[in-house]
């Protein structure tokens, strides 16, 4: 039962099993991670950071991945296309001709992009 200060969620079985599942795969390293102790806080930290990852996400959508080329689309300067160029690792915007700018910092923070990148065996960062 929620404490006073707390409030409760319903989710689907199958999510509570991945959450649970991952939570008793890798405890030790989500306690150090998230300074969690339960997996009702890792899942607490998960929604937190959904939430912040969704408030960013409404700037910046990857559009389409293709070759050493990842398309940005950027709703607050309404440019769409924006091209991310990856050589040698190293991301570099062709919109701002550098490698650090926002658009290369959300890329390199993207999870699709960096669990690509880790399939890949290339640890990005920027030009
Ligand atoms: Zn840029």
């Amino acid at each position: 039962m929620p404490t006073q200060k707390q409030g409760s969620i319903t989710i689907s079985l199958e999510l509570f099993s991945k959450l649970r599942g991952t939570w008793e795969k890798n405890m030790s390293k989500l306690v150090a991670k998230h300074h969690v102790t339960t997996y009702s806080g890792y899942a607490g930290k998960l929604i937190d950071l959904g939430i912040e990852q969704d408030i960013v996400e409404e700037r910046f959508e990857i559009t389409n991945m293709f070759e050493n080329t990842i398309l940005l689309n950027d709703y607050f300067l309404v440019k769409q296309n924006i091209e991310i160029i990856i050589r040698n690792a190293k991301l570099f915007c062709q919109e701002d001709k550098t490698g650090d700018c926002l658009h290369v910092g959300y890329v390199l923070s993207s999870p699709v992009i960096r669990k690509r990148a880790k399939e890949l065996g290339v640890k990005l960062r920027r030009a």
